[in-house]
């Protein structure tokens, strides 16, 4: 059954200070559908001029304490009644997203909505339990270590999750007290413009919540490069990512915080508890959101003595991941974001080829509905560890397939990448299973799963995988300075 095509209503403008405005020099670019190649509309271009607006916005609402100077209580009320009404508008940012980056619209719905939803709610629900502390030191003295909002947030985001990505950023730091300026990724701006609408209308003043829509070099740039934001918070590939830890030393060293790319290991050992849910883990979770998931698991390690069963199994999987019409409620696999990625994943598919792995599925492209962006889930056998589609990270929908024949070995390719974003282990031992979750450098690991998640675990990266950590209570340390006062007490008894 496909979605109705009611298309929601568009407004491509920029929010700034409450208001929603055309970029200053009344430039757009076109927002296309990788659904099937329609315009949805035409958004602001926002520039240098565009950026330095909205962050004097987000300065003077700062400045004037009408939400960083408001009790946390309130501040809480004003967030659920923000995520109450993500999810009240659950259908049309469903609709929106999918229409704009092509994933399947029951995850949309089903995923996105609510898990961004849920994120503003859980900072919300948090922001008036946190406490303070006092330090243990002398009788003469109180030493009071405080947590203050840091002040002007820049967030930068991608277009893979962009409803999520902005929700586990601006969540905390709005829960916190901060102001915001929010770049949401060029190829899907659409939801953000519609949060700060959101925001707006459930109480969160003027200014304190802004977005400028625009391309990065454009209006990325000059947000890292500010002089007047105090913490950049950026999601996004590792090549962006290293430039906007550049552009912090450059201008104000403002603390900068980077979730980055990744190439996740997949481990599966012969004494795998359950076989048949490993499979289905490991091809799921490549494919879920057509492979556009900083965690995907791309490289999957498979002990050699079970390597052929395990893939006889994974390829009776792959029909069932054949993309179809993202607004086919049925539809599991939906449109690569856009013609640019589409090129880039099959010059991947391409290199996988040349460099002598075997193409046991897919690799080509596919054609749902006319006029879009397809490819079919693939998978290559033979992978060996120095080969361009076990070292990259391709962000699509391709599997890579390693075997091997002892632990030492696999932890020590395992580990053998610039990323260290997450891995996960399939084992019956348990001695196995600590032993290689422990050795294995990544923010997350996990044992004979791989699809648990939650707002209250920390998420981000060891080595190049990014610097910082989104959800928990922790992300509010990315969001907060902390403070010493002490306070002289001269005892009169
Ligand atoms: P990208 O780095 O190309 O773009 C991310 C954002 O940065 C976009 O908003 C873009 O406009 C902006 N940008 C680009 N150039 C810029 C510049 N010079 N200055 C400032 N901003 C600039 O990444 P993408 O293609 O949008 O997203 C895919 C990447 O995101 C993948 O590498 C993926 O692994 C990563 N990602 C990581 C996580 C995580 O939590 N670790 C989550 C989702 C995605």
């Amino acid at each position: 059954m496909t979605a109705p095509i009611s298309t929601p209503t568009y407004d491509g403008r920029a929010v700034i200070n409450g208001e929603r405005i055309a970029a200053l020099d009344g430039q757009t670019f076109d927002c296309v559908s990788p659904v099937d190649g329609r315009l949805l509309t035409a958004v602001a271009r926002c520039g240098q001029a565009d950026v330095d607006a909205a962050v004097r916005a987000a300065r003077a609402a700062f400045e004037s304490r009408r939400w960083s100077g408001m009790a946390p209580a309130h501040r809480k009320r004003i967030l659920i009644k923000f995520a109450d009404a993500v999810l009240a508008h659950g259908d049309e940012l469903a609709l929106m997203e999918t229409l704009d980056m092509g994933k399947p619209v029951k995850y949309a719905k089903g995923v996105d909505v609510n898990s961004a939803a849920n994120c503003i709610r859980w900072y919300g629900e948090a922001v008036d339990k946190v406490y303070d502390e006092i330090a243990p030191t002398g009788s003469n003295a109180l030493a009071l270590i405080t947590r203050e909002a840091v002040g002007v947030v820049g967030v930068i985001v991608p277009w893979n999750y962009p409803m999520i990505m902005a929700a586990w950023k601006i969540a905390p730091a709005l829960a916190a007290g901060n102001s915001v300026v929010l770049k949401p990724s060029e190829k899907s701006p659409l939801t953000a413009l519609r949060l700060a609408d959101l925001a707006l209308a459930a109480g969160i003043p003027p200014g304190v919540f802004n977005v400028v829509p625009g391309y990065g070099p454009e209006a990325g740039s000059p947000l890292a490069l500010h002089m007047d934001v105090d913490c950049i918070a950026f999601t996004g590939s590792t090549r962006v990512g290293k430039q906007i830890h550049v552009m912090a030393g450059q201008s104000n060293l403002k603390r900068a915080w980077t979730e980055l790319g990744g190439k996740s290991p997949n481990i599966v050992f012969a004494d795998c508890p359950n076989l048949d849910r490993a499979v289905e883990a490991a091809v799921g979770s490549i494919f879920f959101n057509q492979g556009e998931s900083c965690n995907a698991p791309s490289r999957l390690f498979v002990e050699a003595s079970i390597k052929d069963a395990f893939l006889e199994k994974a390829l009776k999987l792959v029909p069932s991941y054949q993309p179809g019409n993202p607004l086919d409620k049925g539809t599991v696999m939906g449109a690569i974001v856009d013609q640019v990625q589409l090129e880039s994943v099959m010059r991947y598919i391409g290199l996988g080829t040349s460099e002598g792995a075997q193409l046991i599925a897919g690799g080509a492209l596919a054609s749902p509905v006319a006029g879009g962006c397809y490819v079919q889930p693939t998978i290559f056998d033979g992978v060996t560890p120095e080969m361009t589609i076990a070292r990259e990270e391709i962000f699509g929908p391709v599997l890579s397939v390693l075997s091997f024949t002892d632990a030492a070995s696999v932890v020590r390719e395992a580990n053998n990448s610039v990323y260290g974003l997450q891995a996960a282990v399939w084992t019956s031992d348990i001695n196995k299973a600590h032993g290689v979750a422990r050795a294995l450098r990544a923010g997350t690991v996990h044992v004979n799963q791989y699809d648990e998640d939650d707002i209250t675990v920390p998420f981000g990266g060891f080595k190049q995988s990014g610097v910082g950590r989104d959800k928990s209570m922790h992300a509010f340390d990315k969001y907060t300075e902390m403070k010493t006062t002490w306070i002289r007490i001269d005892s009169p008894v």
